[in-house]
């Protein structure tokens, strides 16, 4: 261990420490994982958290050989047809980002075949952004009810990003909206879907998406410290 090592898991304890005291009851926190290392990770694990979000397989695969069921593992990612084998299956808890009938398909699949019901999130593309995935808003209700019918698929809520931008308060529609895209979604009561989680907000909007609604929120930033 040498001293940059000692400052940064000081600083991932102080961050998750502080975060964790001022979140009001009922919202967890998925520690937002890309480009740190397995040891970061494991950092914030023991000072508390216990989601930890993976944007990319390869990179999940290496901080869950370290960090193992400490956590749970939610992929966040841009979910593409390729990242979904059985290995990267087998670590996740749950998949936050998925935005089409046919991915959920493949999930679906690889999990039947290593007897495993997945929870899943659809990821709403609340800002209409053409370079952005996720289901438009309007489309939302459509995916879940094709989705809501496969075996080895739970539908548990939404996710969302939301564009960026300079001032938190400008997410708060996109939020706002996804809320109500969610709300009206639960209360369709369809016996496949229980609609849950609402996982919105990142360190600059977090406690807009919170005053908007969302159980979840994904922090990396706040935790582990500016991205290289
Ligand atoms: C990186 C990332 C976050 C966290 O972003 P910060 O601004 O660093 O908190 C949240 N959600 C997703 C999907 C991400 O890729």
């Amino acid at each position: 261990m040498n001293y940059n090592h000692d400052m940064t898991s000081q600083l991932i304890r102080q961050n998750v420490a502080r975060l964790l005291s001022e979140l009001p009851g009922g919202v967890e926190v998925v520690a937002a994982a890309k480009r740190r290392t397995p040891a970061e990770v494991l950092e914030a694990v023991q000072a508390g958290i216990q989601i930890i979000g993976e944007n990319y397989v390869r990179e999940a695969k290496e901080a869950h050989e370290l960090v193992g069921k400490r956590a749970k593992w939610h992929f966040i990612g841009t979910l593409r047809k390729h990242d979904v084998r059985r290995t990267a299956l087998e670590i996740f808890d749950m998949m936050e980002s998925v935005d089409s009938l046919e991915i959920a398909r493949e999930i679906d699949e690889k999990c039947a075949q290593i007897g495993k019901i997945m929870p899943i999130l659809i990821e709403v593309n609340s800002g209409r952004e053409p370079q952005k995935s996720g289901a438009l808003p309007e489309n939302t209700e459509q995916i879940i009810r094709a989705i809501s019918g496969l075996e080895n698929i739970k539908v548990m809520g939404l996710m969302t990003m939301g564009p960026r931008f300079g001032s938190p308060e400008d997410f708060r529609p996109y939020f706002a909206e996804t809320r109500k895209t969610f709300e009206r979604i639960k209360g369709l009561k369809s016996p496949d879907v229980e609609m849950r989680y609402l996982s919105m907000g990142m360190t600059d909007s977090y406690q807009i998406a919170i005053e908007e609604g969302a159980n979840i929120i994904r922090i990396g930033t706040k935790i582990f410290g500016e991205r290289d």
